[in-house]
């Protein structure tokens, strides 16, 4: 009998009650230490005080009212993130697909406004993972998400992560822009080296296309700086945000340059709930503390010091550590053993973490970890890495090992 819930999921049998900063709690009080924060999305952990305030501040006096009124909250939140940001003007979404979908919507309207309606198509890169509507698994191309589900969206190319001689041969006269995650989450923690993304940059310049960034998971403070193409010294036309941006609270937005949003005219977009009152007073809480003075110095402080222990940690488990790789605190362990292997081994270490792709298990820990966070972190995956090389001996070794043990 099919469950209840549509079975999309494989879901890890745990049921949590609360959380408190990294920590999660279940029921009967079990303590887990939470690298995983909603796949990159709980930047301030969880029940952050300051959150909470908002969110509760805000419920008592409204929830929705729909895009047809004003909404200061957004107002408020648009004026600021155009501060900070490159962008000149935004759409709120309430997820990191809608997000890119407003983003692919508006380069196409882009040029078609300029009369290049015909330049619709897009270059998108081997390995990325902007989401899972239609369009958005046609731009990651990823076949296993494709199967089964008819026709793809047309309009994508998808070329090798960070090959530039091969974005250079897919363009023609139809590309109207490349789409690409400076940092690759679900793809494996892969890093576009920011000299690629110049390069990019440069390219888009030189041939009248869209650069469009999909700073979903690498954005709001998750590389150590406000978004991840900071550290290139670029900027791009378009960009989608979600995940950190609402703190855990469903929050999007695409960002945009004035030229590249010139087509999103009254009546070409919308979304009921995309920045409501609730979101809205949420993302600017987020705000208040991601764009406080010190927080990505603090980021980068914390992010310096877990990869301190990571090396120490490859050092000690040759047998089970391959690379340590990623950004800020968007890290990826490339592991010799499969990397569920590692993830379950965690899990009873009580340590969460999710996995991605090229066998690479990631850590996402909320930004605000300390000290206490990157020690309880290593002693839990220096005794899963131990667990793992015991079931990596030979059998006799093992046995030896627990006659020593016993
Ligand atoms: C998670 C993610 C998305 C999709 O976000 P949803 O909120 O799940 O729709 C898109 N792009 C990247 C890079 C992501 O990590």
């Amino acid at each position: 009998m099919i469950d209840p819930i549509l079975p999309t999921y494989n879901r890890v049998d745990l049921v949590f009650e609360r959380g408190e900063g990294a920590w999660l709690f279940t029921k009967d009080g079990e303590r887990y230490l939470d690298f995983t924060a909603g796949i990159a999305v709980n930047v301030l952990g969880h029940a952050h005080p300051h959150l909470v305030a908002a969110l509760t501040e805000q419920a008592g006096k409204l929830w929705h009212i729909s895009n047809v009124f004003r909404i200061e909250g957004g107002e408020r939140l648009a004026k600021r993130l155009t501060e900070a940001t490159f962008a000149d003007t935004m759409f709120f979404t309430n997820s990191g697909a809608e997000a890119l979908e407003c983003a692919i919507k508006m380069a196409r309207k882009y040029h078609d406004a300029n009369g290049a309606p015909e330049r619709y198509r897009m270059i998108t890169f081997e390995g990325a993972f902007h989401g899972r509507t239609l369009a958005t698994i046609a731009a990651g191309g990823n076949p296993k998400y494709l199967e089964g589900f008819g026709p793809a969206m047309p309009g994508f190319d998808q070329v090798p992560f960070g090959d530039l001689a091969a974005v250079r041969a897919v363009i023609g006269p139809q590309t109207g822009a490349i789409l690409i995650e400076p940092v690759q989450g679900e793809g494996g923690v892969r890093t576009a080296s920011w000299a690629f993304l110049r390069e990019l940059r440069a390219l888009c310049d030189e041939k009248g296309l869209l650069l469009i960034l999909d700073e979903v998971q690498c954005g709001v403070g998750r590389t150590g700086k406000f978004f991840a193409h900071e550290w290139a010294g670029i900027t791009p036309d378009i960009m989608a945000v979600a995940k950190g941006i609402g703190g855990g609270f469903p929050v999007g937005a695409c960002l945009a340059k004035e030229e590249a949003a010139k087509g999103m005219v009254a009546g070409t977009h919308g979304s009921t709930y995309g920045g409501n009152p609730l979101a809205m007073s949420v993302a600017n809480a987020v705000l208040d503390v991601v764009l406080a003075e010190g927080f990505m110095e603090q980021v980068q402080t914390t992010s310096a010091r877990l990869r301190q222990k990571l090396a120490e940690l490859k050092d000690r488990h040759p047998a089970v550590i391959a690379e340590v790789r990623g950004e800020g605190l968007l890290v990826g362990l490339r592991t010799h053993v499969p990397n569920t292997d590692l993830v379950v081994a965690l899990r009873a270490e009580h340590m969460l973490v999710p996995t991605a792709g090229e066998n690479v298990v990631r850590l996402l820990p909320p930004l605000t970890i300390g000290e206490e966070e990157i020690e309880a972190a290593f002693t839990r995956l220096d005794a899963a890495c131990t667990r793992l090389e015991s079931g990596l001996r030979p059998e006799a070794e093992k046995q030896a090992v627990k006659g020593a043990a016993a």
